[in-house]
C-alpha cells in the first residue's frame, strides 16, 4: 500500500479548491509557501547561504519586492554543485527522498533528489488533471519505457522483455510497454491490456497513429497524454482521428515536477500554481506581459531536499491572459520545448527516442553530436571532439542506429567545430535536411 496515499489526498482536495482561489489568495499562498522555502534554504543548504541575501530584511523579513535580485539557478550548476544544493536537513513530514536522473536537450544527465512529499504533490495535480478531463479511470494506463525502468510482472516476448504490469489504486494497472518493440506489437499489447490511457511525446503517437492506421480494426484509446515537446495542431488531428482519443498536453519536468496540464475546455494550459512559482522571463530578465514569449524559470514550492529556487528550467513559453473555464490559474497559451523531427524512411516512419544518445557520444568522444538525415536511407553525423572517431566506433554506432531506426542506413562522419545553427539560431540533436 501506497504510504503517502492519504498526504496524497489531502493536497488533492485543497487542489480541487485552489483553482478557484482569486488571485490576490494564490499569491498569498504561494509568498507564505516561498517564504518558507527561502528561510530552509539559507539556514541548511550551502548553495544558498548567501545566494537570497538580497531579499531578506534586516527583521527577517522578506522583501518581495526584490526578488528579482535573487540569481538564477543553471543546469550547470545542478549539475556541477549538485551537493551544495541538498539541504542538510528536511523540514519535518517532507521525507523520504528519491534521487531522480534526467538528461534534457543537452544530453548531459543531471540527478534531482525529491521529497515524498513533492512526489504526492506530483501525482495530486496529476489526478485533478484527470478528474477536470473526465477521464476514465476503469481502464489501464500505459507509457513506453526502457527495460530497465519496468515495474511489477514482466511478460516477455521470447528473449525480449516486452512489457510489465502492476497494480495501482482502485484495480487500475499501469503498463509499460518496452520502447524498443515493433509499432504493431505495441499495438497488440495496449489492446490486450485493455489500456484506454496512453501518456509519451508527440512524436511517438504521430508514429503510433501512421502504424494504427494500417490496421484492419484500429485500436481506440480514451486520451494521449503527452509530455515534454509541443504538439503541433496536425499532430493533434491526427492522433484524434487515429485513436478516437482526446490529445491532453501536460508540462512537467523532474526537477519541478507538474509545472502546467491543459485546460478542459481549451488548448492551452493551467499553470498548477500551487505546486511551483513559474515565472516566464524576457532576455533582461524582466517578466513577461501576456502574450509575450520568455524563458520559463521555476521554484518549485515543495522542492525541500534539493531547493531550486529560480531555476531555469530550459524551455520557452507564451503566457496567456486568464481562461473563461473557470479555473483562475494562470495561463500558458504553449511550452516550446524540446522539437525533434520525425525521420521518414521508405514505408516506416523513425523515432529519436529510440537512439541511444549518451552511448553516441561516448563512443566518439565528443562534446556535442547532430544526426542529420540527409536523404531517406542517409544520414550524416557530425560531431565535435579533440580527434576523429575510430572506424570500430563508427561500426558500433552504426550496428545501433541500423538497429532502432532502419537496417538499410547508409552514415557519413563529420567532425567539425561548431554543430550547425537552423534558420531560428538553434542548434538540434536531429535534424532532417530533405522533403
Ligand atoms: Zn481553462
Amino acid at each position: 500500500m501506497d504510504r503517502t496515499a492519504p498526504l496524497r489526498q489531502r493536497i488533492y482536495q485543497m487542489l480541487m479548491e485552489s483553482q478557484f482561489w482569486p488571485p490576490g489568495q494564490m499569491q498569498a499562498y504561494q509568498r507564505d509557501q516561498l517564504a518558507q522555502l527561502l528561510r530552509h534554504a539559507k539556514a541548511t543548504v550551502p548553495f544558498y547561504k548567501a545566494r537570497l541575501d538580497p531579499v531578506f530584511k534586516k527583521n527577517g523579513g522578506i522583501d518581495w519586492s526584490r526578488w528579482r535580485e535573487i540569481p538564477i539557478v543553471t543546469r550547470a550548476d545542478l549539475r556541477e554543485r549538485r551537493t551544495e544544493l541538498l539541504a542538510l536537513e528536511l523540514p519535518p513530514g517532507h521525507g523520504p527522498t528519491k534521487d531522480f536522473s534526467t538528461s534534457g536537450s543537452s544530453g548531459v544527465p543531471v540527478t534531482v533528489t525529491a521529497t515524498a512529499i513533492a512526489s504526492a504533490a506530483k501525482s495530486a495535480a496529476t489526478q485533478r488533471m484527470r478528474t477536470l478531463h473526465k477521464l476514465n479511470s476503469s481502464r489501464n494506463y500505459a507509457t513506453f519505457v526502457f527495460p530497465h525502468q519496468f515495474k511489477g510482472t514482466v511478460f516477455n516476448d521470447g528473449e525480449t522483455p516486452a512489457w510489465s504490469c502492476e497494480a495501482q489504486d482502485g484495480g487500475i494497472k499501469s503498463i509499460k510497454i518496452n520502447l524498443f518493440l515493433p509499432d504493431s506489437r505495441k499495438l497488440e499489447i495496449l489492446a490486450r491490456e485493455n489500456v484506454g490511457s496512453l501518456s509519451h511525446l508527440p512524436n511517438t503517437a504521430e508514429i503510433l497513429a501512421y502504424e494504427n492506421n494500417k490496421l484492419g480494426k484500429p485500436l481506440r484509446l480514451e486520451s494521449f497524454l503527452f509530455y515534454g515537446q509541443r504538439i503541433s495542431d496536425e499532430q493533434r488531428q491526427k492522433v484524434e482521428e487515429s485513436f478516437g482519443a482526446r490529445c491532453i498536453s501536460i508540462y512537467s519536468s523532474k526537477e519541478a515536477g507538474l509545472m502546467a496540464s491543459q485546460c478542459p475546455a481549451s488548448n492551452h494550459l493551467h499553470i498548477a500554481a500551487e505546486l511551483v512559482f513559474l515565472e516566464v522571463l524576457d532576455e533582461n530578465n524582466v517578466p513577461c506581459a501576456p502574450g509575450e514569449t520568455g524563458r520559463v524559470v521555476v521554484t518549485p514550492l515543495y522542492s525541500t531536499a534539493q531547493p531550486l529556487i529560480r531555476y531555469e528550467q530550459g524551455d520557452v513559453a507564451t503566457l496567456g491572459d486568464g481562461c473563461n473555464c473557470g479555473s483562475e490559474l494562470p495561463v500558458l497559451l504553449h511550452v516550446d520545448g524540446r522539437q525533434d523531427p520525425i525521420f521518414r524512411f521508405p514505408g516506416r516512419l523513425g523515432n529519436e527516442v529510440l537512439i541511444d544518445k549518451s552511448m553516441l557520444q561516448k563512443t566518439l568522444r565528443a562534446a556535442a553530436v547532430q544526426m542529420a538525415q540527409t536523404k531517406e536511407l542517409k544520414f550524416e553525423i557530425r560531431y565535435i571532439a579533440d580527434a576523429d572517431a575510430a572506424p570500430a566506433a563508427k561500426a558500433k554506432i552504426n550496428r545501433h542506429l541500423r538497429q532502432v531506426l532502419h537496417p538499410m542506413l547508409d552514415f557519413e562522419y563529420r567532425r567539425l567545430a561548431e554543430i550547425p545553427r537552423n534558420a531560428g539560431g538553434k542548434q538540434q540533436r536531429f535534424v532532417r535536411e530533405f522533403a
